[in-house]
């Protein structure tokens, strides 16, 4: 069975065709500028050279059509005929409280994952978009959802909760909802095959530490609590999003610059988090780069997303009455030898240690704790879109 995972955004879309008889990626790609000048195709398929092909492509219509083109095609393609393309599974950033696991689209699904684009504006339309493109170009071709927030949906209502007035929940379905949900639940069931053990015995804190970043409480497999919310603006500081503040700030900031809604909404997306307090980068290695020569800002950003982390593996294994293991995912948890180590230092009065050798790891499944550490620390290269065709296999089945 060959599934073909898309994620769709608003003017991109990347895909990877995978082989579930051996899991192995035939081909991944982007699209990029959909219904911008310039747009174009990249497509690496796994055995050949990439090729980037330039055209013009007015909607997602047009690019999920030159996707197919360039999975046929006689020289770059990896499959001879689109038949071969058995199922598609797509993610959907925001499936509310409609869907707490995977399911088969149909008109009922696009309905609620239409009423869900309040909750995501900038994500769910285009999902849909790239859903219906392909139904177009894919007729009888069977398509899943797989949703960011599922996972989180078995969190308790005290955990999901705010403390505003019940009437917003009622009308707005105003929660937290949490995201990186594939991720989270991937690399916790790698953490339990890693330690042999069944997920059921584990009380697991996973760590996806990227661009955007979230934590999670992962209890007998259930996440439990999360640090993102009802937006993915809460939680730790992120390459340009503030994480948690108090809420007060932000209509005191509003009241003194002068500034819209909108603008209040792009400075506390777009212009804070590490970029905000460094002025420098939202990269933590130009962070890194910054602090070696001396940049006291770009020191003091890491500083706060390390103690950020900190904190919320201190609050969650309060959560779980304990943890097991933690695991370090996504750009920075994956490759910043430096920042896990902070991480975890000092935490001994919790059973958690770092091996600095086994530490020194970049981009692979590894333990990184030392030997014998009451709680195990591990490094896990997450993979939602293998995830994805897992689920859309499983459900086809
Ligand atoms: P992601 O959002 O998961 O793709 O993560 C992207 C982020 O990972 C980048 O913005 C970098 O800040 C970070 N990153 C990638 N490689 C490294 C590295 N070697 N050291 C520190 N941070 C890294």
């Amino acid at each position: 069975m060959n599934v073909l995972v898309i994620n769709a955004g608003s003017s991109s879309l990347k895909y990877q065709l995978i082989n579930m008889d051996t899991q192995g990626v035939m081909a991944k790609g982007l699209c990029e500028r959909i219904g911008i000048e310039g747009s174009c195709l990249k497509h690496s398929p796994s055995d050949k050279d990439a090729v980037t092909i330039e055209k013009p492509m007015k909607d997602h219509a047009d690019a999920i059509s030159m996707v197919i083109d360039a999975l046929v095609d006689a020289n770059h393609g990896v499959i001879s005929d689109m038949k071969a393309i058995d199922a598609v599974g797509h993610r959907v950033v925001h499936g509310g409280e409609y869907f707490n696991k995977s399911v088969i689209i149909n008109d009922d699904v696009k309905k609620k994952i239409d009423e869900c684009s309040a909750l995501a504006p900038l994500h769910n339309p285009a999902n849909l978009i790239g859903i219906e493109a392909c139904e177009k170009a894919m007729p009888g071709v069977p398509m899943v959802a797989v949703f960011d927030t599922a996972f989180h949906q078995t969190m308790p209502a005290e955990a999901y909760m705010y403390a505003l007035p019940y009437e917003y929940y009622e009308k707005y379905k105003i929660r937290k909802y949490g995201f990186h949900g594939t991720s989270h639940y991937y690399v916790a069931n790698r953490c339990a095959a890693m330690m042999n053990r069944p997920i059921e015995d584990l009380r697991i804190i996973t760590l996806h530490l990227g661009n955007g970043s979230s934590i999670t409480a992962v209890n007998k497999g259930k996440s439990v609590d999360t640090s993102m919310g009802f937006t993915p603006l809460a939680g730790v500081p992120m390459g340009t999003r503030s994480g948690v503040i108090d809420p007060a700030i932000v209509t005191f900031i509003m009241e003194k610059e002068g500034l819209s809604v909108a603008e209040a909404d792009a400075m506390l997306n777009k212009k804070s988090g590490v970029f905000g307090i460094s002025g420098v980068s939202s990269d933590f290695r130009d962070l890194d780069a910054g602090k070696q020569n001396g940049d006291a800002k770009c020191a003091l950003a890491l500083d706060m997303f390390k103690y950020s982390v900190k904190r919320y593996i201190g609050y969650y294994a309060a959560a779980m009455g304990g943890v097991d293991a933690l695991v370090f995912t996504a750009g920075v948890g994956e490759n910043s030898i430096a920042m896990r180590e902070r991480i975890l230092s000092n935490m001994e009065f919790m059973g958690i240690t770092c091996d600095s050798e086994k530490n020194n790891v970049r981009g692979k499944e590894a333990e990184i704790s030392k030997d014998g550490s009451l709680v195990k620390a591990f490094v896990i290269p997450t993979n939602e879109e293998l995830t994805i065709a897992l689920d859309t296999q499983k459900l086809l089945k």
